[in-house]
């Protein structure tokens, strides 16, 4: 088993996040089996017979390829069209309920770190903070129930937590189904 999976700015661990897995399945874009395979979201119009690996993810093989992107291009307004197609052509997505996208911080594209509910997103006050303050702002105005669903993240809605790739402040989003 190798460990040299291609370094993800933008999504730094993809096994523990779980759009990579093991797997002997072959790339449909380089047709090796690496061991790895990539198991979250790819928008594309062209048909791809199977998964694909780190490496054509990585260096923007298998975006060309099959015109496609692993990320939806929502909140990624406020960075450089560089960092835009790192994070949708060339890092793996994630899972979730609704179309996945990146949260910015810094003027730059946040890490993503993985799907949390409460307890874990309690130990990072500055994301509970921020998440609260976005619901607000979204027009969550009943206090008391706002509360009572950041305290259920983690129970069908969950939070989406990131890391500022130039700072280190956490951010989320809430995801539900
Ligand atoms: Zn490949
Ligand atoms: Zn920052």
């Amino acid at each position: 088993m190798s460990l040299d999976l291609p370094v993800f700015r933008y999504h730094p661990d993809p096994l523990t996040s779980g759009s990579i897995r093991e797997s002997a399945e072959t790339c449909a874009c380089c047709n090796r089996a690496t061991g790895w395979i990539y198991t979250a979201t790819f928008y594309t119009a062209h048909e791809v017979s199977g998964g694909l690996c780190p490496w054509c993810i990585a260096d923007g093989s298998a975006a060309e390829r099959f015109a496609g992107e692993f990320t939806d291009s929502y909140g990624l307004a406020d960075v450089s069209e560089e960092i835009l197609h790192e994070v949708t052509r060339r890092t793996p997505g994630f899972h979730a309920w609704q179309d996945p996208h990146w949260l910015v911080h810094c003027h730059d594209a946040a890490a993503f770190i993985g799907e949390i509910g409460y307890t874990e997103l309690a130990a990072h006050p500055e994301a509970l903070d921020q998440l609260r303050q976005d619901l607000r702002t979204g027009g969550w105005h009943d206090a008391a129930q706002l509360e009572q669903f950041l305290s259920h993240l983690g129970e069908g809605a969950s939070a989406m937590l990131f890391r500022c790739t130039v700072c280190g402040t956490r951010l989320a989003y809430a995801d539900a189904s």
